[in-house]
């Protein structure tokens, strides 16, 4: 199928049991009045933008948040179904549901399941209580393994789980037991991702009295990711992210390979192929325009044919696989060596970067250091 002719939709549901330490995105605490009438307005937006989306084809959806398993199991399902109704969902789309553990009991998992999701996303961030703690998270890892153990034999097969590494007072050694523990689960996706610390959170407040692993133990444990988790049939495909094979988030992957994106819900991104935008982050305007999609609209972003042919080369090296040469001169009209030779260049020779007849990529050395090498493709 055309990357024109498919479409992928994010579904965003802002809220959480509690504000973690580290979270600076768009998600709080609702009461359950709240809940409900911002879902009423989701599902109004659903069925009033099913216009744009046309005959495309949607290859996968995806509920994220904030934590979607805040809300009960049956309105998960009843969104979906909405879903379904006014668009052109493939047989085999990738309905992945992002779930907190401690959010969503056996028999929830079960009528989740039975309701057409079929790829769970778990945040875990760490197995140590400590780190839990310190990030401020609601669960332990023994909530996990519970939450865990309830999706599988709800029949969940496809079953990813986030770790957080760079934490404060973490070492790789620390690290490498989250991810053996992990790596050891008979799970089929798992993303590693470092903190980050954003201003504004509580995290950011203390920082002065925590102390961060060096740029040295950083690398290191960025290392260990791909050592570890192999030794457990895992290989990395993106920066972050590691897969069993054939189990690759679709749902990202299609973002970083530029299939369009509608995105539904508060604050929600959406991407046609040429221009980027996204929903109001006010509730309340939320709520009132939410039938008049184009009156949600904020931070329209037309992209020029340099901002594509840039963005084309930024998501396509975070994945292992990089870019093709060829598909890039297809796309634009234009030859790679002519718009980013100089740049890669540079990375090639030092052995950042390596190229085949068709491909270019980061190679392991490149990827530790990716935010620096994927700044030099920016328009
Ligand atoms: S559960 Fe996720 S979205 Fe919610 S506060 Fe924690 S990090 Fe943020």
């Amino acid at each position: 199928m055309n990357v024109k002719d498919s479409l992928e939709l994010y579904i965003h549901i802002p809220f959480c049991v509690k504000k973690c330490a580290y979270c600076d995105f768009l998600s709080f605490p609702a009461e359950e009045a709240d809940r409900l009438r911002y879902t009423e307005a989701l599902k109004r937006e659903i069925t009033a933008r099913a216009e744009e989306a046309g005959d495309r084809r949607v290859t996968s959806i995806f509920f994220g948040g904030g934590t979607p398993t805040v809300l009960p199991a049956e309105e998960l399902v009843r969104i979906l179904t909405l879903v379904k109704e006014y668009y052109q969902v493939e047989e085999d789309a990738e309905i992945t549901l992002e779930a907190n553990p401690g959010t969503v009991s056996e028999a929830g998992f079960v009528k989740l399941r039975r309701g057409g999701f079929n790829r769970l996303s778990f945040g875990l961030q760490s197995t140590r209580a400590a780190e839990l703690a310190l990030l401020g998270r609601i669960h332990s890892y023994g909530d996990f393994l519970e939450a865990l153990d309830g999706a599988k034999k709800a029949g969940f097969v496809n079953i990813s789980a986030d770790l957080m590494f760079a934490l404060p007072g973490q070492d790789r050694r620390s690290f490498a037991e989250s991810l053996q523990r992990v790596g050891a689960l008979e799970l089929t996706h798992i993303s590693a991702y470092s903190l980050i610390l954003e201003e504004g959170t509580p995290l950011y407040a203390r920082r002065d009295s925590l102390s961060f692993p060096s740029e040295e133990e950083y690398a290191g444990m960025y290392e260990d990711c791909a050592a570890i988790l192999s030794a457990y049939g895992f290989s990395r495909y993106e920066i972050s992210n590691y897969e069993k094979e054939g189990f690759a988030c679709r749902h990202n992957t299609g973002y970083w390979t530029g299939i369009p994106y509608l995105g539904l819900g508060l604050g929600a991104s959406s991407y046609t192929g040429d221009c980027r935008f996204r929903n109001t982050r006010s509730m309340a305007a939320y709520l009132e325009r939410a039938a008049k999609p184009a009156l949600l609209k904020e931070d329209v972003q037309l992209l020029t044919e340099e901002d594509a042919m840039s963005e084309y080369m930024i998501l396509g090296l975070r994945l292992a696989e990089g870019v093709s040469i060829t598909e890039f001169a297809r796309r634009f009209g234009r030859e790679f060596d002519e718009i980013f030779g100089a740049a890669a260049e540079r990375y090639l020779r030092t052995g950042f970067m390596e190229r085949t007849k068709d491909r270019i990529r980061l190679t392991d050395k490149g990827f530790p250091v990716s935010n620096y090498i994927l700044a030099d493709f920016m328009p």
